[in-house]
């Protein structure tokens, strides 16, 4: 090593010493990227375990907000969460992202060095770095209701067909739509493109593309 360099190295290194302890946490704050892969018709986030220990918040309570604006049920399975159908990275990304601005980041210094605490009904999230509190507002989910119950013409959707119709039509809902699907049988999960639409009532074909809306 060359003596300059041990030189600015030792000199990082006294730097670093000055530095207060809580502005370098907060400068190493980074919520690790979610690792995801696709196995059949399941995501998993390989590295879930080390994102929840980096929020420091309730495993369970992430899990679910995940699944609920995910719109998909899953499981935690040892460090990993397994989610049942296949989704968007960026999406799953977006979500944790707005997990932390929700439930973690304080709003005033911008630090994760807060807690959850109950206050009756509402939760406040208190900053031990600057003190702040704020009430935990949960965001509108991204996708509001009204869109994943909406049926357009010339979309494609994945859906569940749940009857049988008079005619022998596969049946599947979305909202109060209904879908009658010729071909499709119960209980199994097809992509449909709507063909036609009329009131609550619309009409579509099964197809092998992929859904073109959630
Ligand atoms: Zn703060």
């Amino acid at each position: 090593m060359h003596m300059a360099e041990e030189d600015y190295l030792s000199l990082l290194e006294r730097a670093k010493d000055k530095l207060p302890e809580k502005i370098e946490k907060h400068e190493r704050f980074t919520v690790p990227e979610p690792d995801i892969f696709m196995e059949g018709k399941t995501t998993v986030i390989r590295n879930f375990g080390d994102i929840v220990d980096t929020l420091r918040r309730d495993e369970e309570h992430l899990v679910q907000y995940l699944l609920r604006e995910l719109g998909t049920p899953g499981h935690v399975e040892g460090r990993r969460l397994i989610l049942k159908a296949k989704l968007n990275p960026q999406q799953i990304a977006d979500r944790i992202m707005s997990y932390t601005e929700t439930f973690v980041l304080c709003s005033e210094c911008g630090r994760p060095d807060t807690r959850i605490n109950k206050e009756g009904r509402i939760l406040i999230l208190e900053c031990e770095a600057c003190g702040a509190h704020r009430p935990v507002n949960v965001r509108k989910t991204a996708v509001k209701k009204e869109e994943l119950d909406a049926v357009v013409e010339g979309q494609i959707y994945e859906v569940m067909i749940e009857d049988v119709g008079k005619k022998g039509d596969g049946v599947a809902r979305r909202g109060n739509v209904i879908i009658y699907v010729p071909g499709a049988g119960k209980g199994s999960r097809v992509h449909v493109k709507i063909t036609k639409r009329s009131g609550n009532v619309s009409f579509a074909t099964v197809t092998q593309e992929p859904a073109t809306a959630r």
